[in-house]
């Protein structure tokens, strides 16, 4: 029979690299495996340096555009991420609506797919006359929590942190109230209201397609796989993962030159994403703390935001300290460290250090794909959450996974964590038996996610069916 033009995909990424990245990904796998064409659709402010750079690496099968500009100015100063992040999604439909029409006419356009926060781009879809789907770029614990929320918030009128116990989902860890995702802690905030509002509109993907995979959360993947009528059928394809030779030509940070020369497996990896900066006691802290532990660190400074700043911003601008960070160190920290210690700021090439033999563990802030490069990499994980769902996942990884260990929270008002606590959490997770079972648990779920993405592993038989599906109903199978 002749063969009509190859699928095409169409995927729309909220702002910020750690949106960005995996969903283009998503793309490159459905090109390299599935044998699709796709374009990566971004939103104009969104538009970076960075971005640019990794959108143009895609293989050329896989195109990107930006979508026009849409004006945010009349929202409040100060309004939460949340509410920038839905707002523009609404406020692009016209134009999404356009740029799908046109795809389907010229190409063999066979799904639209958008993001966490593009559950309202899904009618531009309907509109144009293609199935939309969601990628949500985070956890099964998380879905499930959204997919929930409309029914959590009909059912009860206090805080999560105020409910007498912690929060039960099917399948799921129990999750205290404290440590549910931060937009949802003030139910009278924007911010939680637009997330009862993306709860109730995933109910119109065709489906959901989640950057998890089984063995991460087994309890879970076994009710989430089951089809229900009340909500669409969910997918976990992942990890869907940065590879690890991204930009590997030039390391301008210096950080791999450095792991080059530290003996196999001696190095904690300290990193809190793109967005992601602690206090300027919190900084001082934690270098006391690792200089006390006494092993080797790499650690990606960033200058401290003393309240007030949104963790998010850096979906917007790019994430570029405009101050050296290293100069909020304690005194003669870089000297009395320099035997063991790295310090880089802003940015490390985060995939090629964690895939590095040197590098033993990671202090990570949680954020999901630093978790799936983790594990993908087989590095074990300090967890130390910050904001959106990260309590959530450190919740998960220590509890439920047992891949990670949490340090105590001390300090007088309860927020700060201590030097003399950091320190005894890295020699446990260097040199500890609670470290030992980490890693081991850890190097389990590495064989488990590679093993799940060949042919005939789990994630890669889920990502066929809904390929399958895709080719079915447009007819292009
Ligand atoms: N990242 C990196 N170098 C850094 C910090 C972050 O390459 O110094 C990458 C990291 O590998 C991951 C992404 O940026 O792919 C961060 O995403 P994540 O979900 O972990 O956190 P977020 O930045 O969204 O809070």
């Amino acid at each position: 029979a002749a063969r009509g033009p190859p699928p095409h995909v169409a995927l729309l990424s909220s702002p910020g690299m750690g949106h960005v990245a995996p969903l283009a990904e998503l793309a490159r796998r459905l090109h390299d495996a599935h044998g699709f064409t796709a374009t990566v659709l971004t939103y104009a402010s969104s538009d970076s340096a960075a971005q640019r750079a990794f959108l143009t690496s895609l293989p050329p099968a896989v195109g990107a555009a930006s979508l026009p500009a849409v004006p945010l100015g009349d929202l409040p100063a100060g309004a939460a991420i949340e509410t920038l992040l839905s707002v523009e999604a609404q406020r692009s439909v016209p134009a999404l609506t356009a740029v799908l029409s046109g795809l389907k006419s010229t190409t063999n356009l066979v799904a639209f797919v958008a993001d966490l926060f593009g559950a309202d781009t899904l009618r531009a879809a309907r509109d144009a006359g293609v199935p939309g789907y969601l990628f949500f770029p985070s956890n099964l614990l998380m879905l499930s929590l959204m997919l929930h929320l409309p029914r959590l918030d009909a059912e009860d009128a206090a805080e999560f942190r105020d409910l007498p116990g912690p929060v039960r989902l099917p399948g799921c860890v129990p999750v205290p109230g404290a440590d549910i995702l931060q937009p949802l802690q003030d139910r009278a905030s924007d911010a939680y209201r637009w997330m009862v509002h993306h709860g109730e509109r995933y109910r119109d993907a065709a489906g959901i397609l989640v950057n998890t995979f089984d063995a991460i959360e087994p309890g879970a993947a076994v009710v989430l796989r089951q089809p229900e009528p009340w909500r669409p059928p969910v997918y976990p394809i992942g990890p869907v993962t940065r590879q690890a030779t991204d930009g590997a030509a030039a390391d301008a940070t210096g950080c791999i030159d450095w792991l080059d020369a530290q003996p196999e497996r001696s190095v904690l990896f300290v990193s809190f994403g793109s967005g992601g900066a602690l206090s300027t006691a919190q900084t001082r802290e934690l270098a006391r703390g690792l200089e006390l532990s006494g092993h080797r660190f790499l650690w990606v400074v960033r200058s401290p935001t003393d309240g007030g700043a949104n963790p998010g911003e850096s979906y917007y601008d790019g994430s570029r300290s405009k101050d050296d960070p290293r100069r909020f160190l304690p005194p003669g920290f870089a000297e009395r460290t320099k035997a063991l210690g790295h310090v880089v700021p802003s940015w490390a090439p985060q995939t090629r250090v964690l895939a590095h033999r040197a590098t033993k563990a990671m202090l990570t802030h949680c954020g999901w794909n630093s978790v799936l490069e983790s594990l993908a990499a087989g590095v074990p994980m300090i967890a130390w959450p910050l904001y959106a769902e990260q309590r959530e996942n450190a919740a998960m990884l220590c509890e439920e996974t047992k891949v990670a260990l949490r340090p105590e929270v001390g300090g007088a008002d309860g927020r700060l964590i201590l030097a003399g606590d950091i320190a005894e959490v890295v020699k446990e997770m260097m040199d500890g038996e609670k470290g030992e079972a980490a890693r081991a648990k850890v190097a389990e779920l590495k064989a488990a996610a590679a093993s799940g993405l060949e042919p005939g592993g789990a994630s890669y038989e889920t990502l066929a069916k809904v390929v399958s599906e895709w080719k079915a109903a447009s007819g292009s199978s």
